[in-house]
């Protein structure tokens, strides 16, 4: 059985979030650790955390898939404000140890004219000095559309900063929508950017996909998502995707416009597709 989620919120604590993720059909999820258009973070709660873990454990739930907050740009062109990035990149992966082996994904930044390969130092440098604590959390770099200045948009960009980090810890998170935008071919040719991939990144290093429909077309570098079925990508896309043998065994995220109800709805369809 694969594991599907989507987005949750954070307010209630992570056992309410379990518990909502139950309720809907989830089997993982993902939740922002800290206001993901702020740096606020929430006050730490060990028996929230642990009564979490206990039901998860009880559900058996695949791995989560928590997000950094939008606002944490690594490769800003302020020193100081990288260096507040940093610190709130290396707080959230310690949070992260209260639930144990999960997976933390975020944008790896904007490098806001600076040019890429400053972007890919400056993310390097923040993941190497968030990691070396070895906390019990696998950190994924997510796939962008390559909006603007954004690092990431390309395998070969996420391939330099897992080079310059060398870390086990450090993967990457396959959002379908930025992918798409980002001009890798999904819709008609799932197998072959699926191989690029495994070439230039390695598809031991995905950790988990973000299941988006797109507003935009293909290659547009837009990031706008859409429902599944009701974008560019349609249903087809993402049948192919969880039944493909190297992607159904991974956590998916939802992360398309929905309340709860149309998460729950998107949820049974996805398994639905899956039927085994
Ligand atoms: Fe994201
Ligand atoms: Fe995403
Ligand atoms: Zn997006």
């Amino acid at each position: 059985m694969g594991y599907f989620g989507c987005h949750l919120s954070a307010a209630g604590g992570s056992a309410a979030m379990v518990e909502t993720a139950v309720s809907i059909g989830a089997n993982t999820f993902a939740f922002f650790t800290r206001n993901p258009r702020g740096s606020r973070a929430k006050k730490e709660d060990p028996a929230d955390a642990k009564r979490a873990v206990e039901l998860l454990r009880e559900h058996n739930f695949g791995p989560l898939v928590a997000h950094g907050a939008y606002t944490m740009n690594l490769c800003t062109a302020e020193a100081e404000d990288r260096a507040f990035a940093s610190a709130v990149l290396e707080d959230d992966l310690r949070r992260m140890a209260a639930l144990p082996g999960n997976f933390y994904n975020f944008h790896p930044g904007s490098h806001v004219g600076q040019g890429t390969e400053a972007g890919i130092e400056y993310i390097s440098a923040a993941l190497k000095n968030a990691l070396r604590h070895g906390y019990p959390v696998t950190v994924l770099l997510e796939t962008m559309a390559g909006k603007g200045s954004e690092v990431g948009g390309t395998f070969e960009e996420l391939k330099a900063i897992l080079d310059a980090v060398g870390s086990d810890s450090l993967g990457v998170c396959l959002d379908t929508c930025h992918v798409y935008d980002g001009g890798y071919d999904l819709v008609n040719d799932l197998g072959g950017v699926l191989a690029e991939f495994d070439r230039i990144i390695g598809l031991d290093r995905l950790g988990a996909l973000h299941l988006n429909d797109s507003k935009n077309p293909f290659a547009s570098h837009k990031d706008r998502h859409e429902l599944l079925g009701q974008g560019s990508l349609g249903l087809p896309t993402f049948e192919a995707i969880v039944n493909h043998p190297a992607l159904r065994d991974k956590p998916m995220i939802l992360e398309t416009p929905n309340e709860l109800p149309g998460y729950q709805r998107e949820i049974a369809l996805l398994r639905t597709m899956q039927p085994l």
